[in-house]
């Protein structure tokens, strides 16, 4: 098999400069080894060894000739944990705080169990989960008969449940594709015939005219349009925190700003990890750490796939403008077979989005925005928002989808060691199959166990803040003669008032930062981006917490937005963050 994938690599790729090395083992996993000219070729060689039905997944260890890799050297922090010792013992431990490990968590949480989750940034979703388009896709864009195409159209259903319970701002709007052109039209009917086969429900081709009724901004009549009544849309971390809070009310633990550095096991079954602040033992460890699961797999001796991944740009409009209210484009017919390409809708909150772009990155952390990005999403966006321009863009950020070259979830415990489950490659559609990924893994859980007891004082349920601006001007009233700080508008964009931001600071996940606040508010994401209220903001986390506004940073790690003082002002005993 080996010689004839070669064959194929060399005929279909121009491998002038290339020396590539395959190896498939014994569990048809794909071993790549070698040289090629650039960072492209290196992807491009994995996923032509993926397509291969026969292979179960690829580590591909090519590198781009003149580029050495070096890898971050974590001997001093796995010292420093095993020096501090054993902190906690538990049943589960989950790696990572992003949608997926938090929806882990808290489906988890239903059971008698005792469960931690370890993650290595100061807030929960701090990885692509706090950077992609929101929406809940219907499950015609999944490639039909993959783990993703049934876990997509599964967890859009599940979503509406999530909703209720979990009280997170969620619209289900559907979708339209438009199509004029011969290309266009293909490619509508290859989305058509996907949502058909991945059983999509509601789905139907419809004419220009009634997809015109449907999004009234369409201007000018498209031949054909396939209308998805079932996509929906949610704010990632919104859906996040949610998750995180309702899971720490019915018990599990949230280890911040812990890294996990090594993992403990004895050749047969996992004992425990090693992080940064310590070490937690473990007799399950669920692998949902996005973009760096294959690190994490390997300190387990169970990487048998890598993670390459793929940066994602998106631009975010003033809410005041006008546009499309749901996503609604032409396909993109010229977009990378592995990535839906992109196009323009609104956010659940009310904003223009556009993008996102798709491009094949080495660096894990590279989460730069370049100008390729930008005219990307520019370009599939001005295409249905003709009335949106560039002055109107408030905000940018890129993401990036944790791809492996099998391009499908990675959902299963491992055949190595016991203990171990990965749940990797969770790159677009996770966000929408979340409930369903969630669901999953405690079936395997369950399956080991040969059941599991219920949580007898499981509650479902989780209380949203209170949404100012929201609220009928009765019920603003009423909350500010309770407490005055629901009064005092903090941010003015979007209407934040002190009496949220106090009370995000003060949920059950502990919100410590700049960004952890305008996650669970809103406050600064308005027109201004925090130009006016980034300050008040500091002021009352400093206040809340009892630190020095020294102390209070963006988002961890460092990133100290007052490095030191100036001058101290005397504000005369007035609560500090006020207009006063
Ligand atoms: C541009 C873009 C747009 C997208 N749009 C959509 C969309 O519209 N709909 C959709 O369904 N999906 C979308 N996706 C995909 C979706 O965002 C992801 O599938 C989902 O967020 C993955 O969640 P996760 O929890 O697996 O990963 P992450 O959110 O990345 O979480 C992993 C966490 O693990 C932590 N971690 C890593 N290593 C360690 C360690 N050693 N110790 C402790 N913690 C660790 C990280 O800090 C991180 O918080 C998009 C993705 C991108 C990039």
């Amino acid at each position: 098999m080996e010689s004839r994938i070669l064959h194929k690599i060399h005929k279909k790729l121009d491998t002038k400069g290339m020396d590539i090395h395959l190896k498939i083992d014994e569990n048809k996993i794909a071993h790549l080894k070698g040289k090629t000219n650039n960072w492209e070729e290196v992807v491009e060689v994995g996923l032509l060894v993926g397509k291969n039905r026969r292979i179960k997944n690829v580590v591909n260890d090519l590198i781009p000739k003149d580029v050495e890799i070096i890898k971050m050297d974590k001997s001093n922090l796995i010292n420093q944990g095993k020096n501090i010792g054993i902190i906690d013992e538990v049943d589960i431990l989950i790696v990572g705080g992003g949608v997926i490990g938090c929806g882990i968590a808290r489906e988890l949480s239903k059971f008698n169990l005792n469960i931690c989750l370890v993650e290595k940034e100061e807030d929960i979703s701090e990885g692509t989960t706090k950077a992609n388009n929101g929406m809940i896709h219907p499950g015609n864009a999944a490639m039909p008969f993959t783990l993703k195409a049934k876990l997509n159209v599964k967890g859009n259903a599940m979503y509406s449940d999530w909703a209720k319970e979990l009280n997170f701002t969620f619209k289900r709007t559907g979708s339209l594709i438009l199509a004029n052109s011969k290309e266009e039209k293909k490619v509508l009917n290859l989305a058509y015939l996907a949502g058909r086969l991945n059983h999509v429900p509601e789905m139907r081709k419809i004419s220009g005219k009634e997809a015109m009724k449907i999004e009234t901004s369409i201007e000018e009549e498209p031949k054909l349009a396939l209308w998805t009544p079932t996509t929906a849309y949610v704010d990632g971390y919104g859906v996040t925190i949610a998750l995180a809070e309702n899971a720490a009310t019915n018990g599990v633990k949230f280890y911040l700003g812990t890294e996990v550095v090594d993992i403990i096991h004895n050749n047969e079954e996992v004992e425990a990890v090693v992080t940064n602040k310590g070490i937690i033992k473990a007799k399950y460890i669920i692998n949902c750490a996005g973009v760096y699961g294959d690190d994490i797999a390997e300190m387990v001796g169970d990487k048998f796939y890598t993670i390459h991944p793929r940066k994602g740009g998106i631009l975010i409009f003033d809410k005041s403008k006008a546009g499309v209210s749901r996503a609604t484009g032409t396909p993109n017919t010229k977009g990378s077979k592995q990535s839906k390409g992109g196009g323009s809708q609104r956010t659940v909150e009310g904003n223009p989005l556009w993008g996102p772009s798709a491009r094949e990155i080495m660096d894990k952390e590279d989460l730069s925005f370049t100008k390729e990005d930008l005219d990307y999403a520019l370009s599939v966006g001005k295409k249905s928002n003709p009335h949106i321009n560039k002055g109107d863009l408030i905000t940018y950020f890129t993401g990036l989808r944790a791809a492996d070259y099998k391009e499908d979830f990675i959902i299963e415990k491992s055949n190595k060691i016991k203990g171990f489950i990965h749940v990797s490659g969770i790159q677009s559609p996770g966000l929408a199959a979340a409930p369903a990924i969630s669901e999953m893994v405690v079936e395997i859980i369950k399956k080991v166990e040969g059941g599991l007891k219920q949580n007898l004082n499981y509650n479902p349920i989780r209380k949203a803040l209170i949404e100012f601006r929201n609220l009928s001007r009765d019920q603003q009233d009423r909350i500010i003669k309770n407490d005055s700080r629901y009064g005092n508008v903090i941010c003015r964009c979007e209407t934040i008032t002190e009496g949220e931001i106090i009370e995000a600071i003060n949920g059950s996940i502990p919100c410590t930062t700049v960004d952890g606040v305008k996650r669970r508010t809103r406050a600064t994401m308005g027109r201004c981006q925090g130009g006016f209220c980034g300050p008040k903001i500091l002021s009352i986390l400093a206040r809340e917490q009892n630190k020095d506004i020294t102390q209070i940073s963006q988002k961890g790690h460092g990133s100290y937005i007052i490095l030191k003082k100036a001058r101290e002002i005397d504000l005369g005993g007035e609560s500090i963050g006020t207009d006063k």
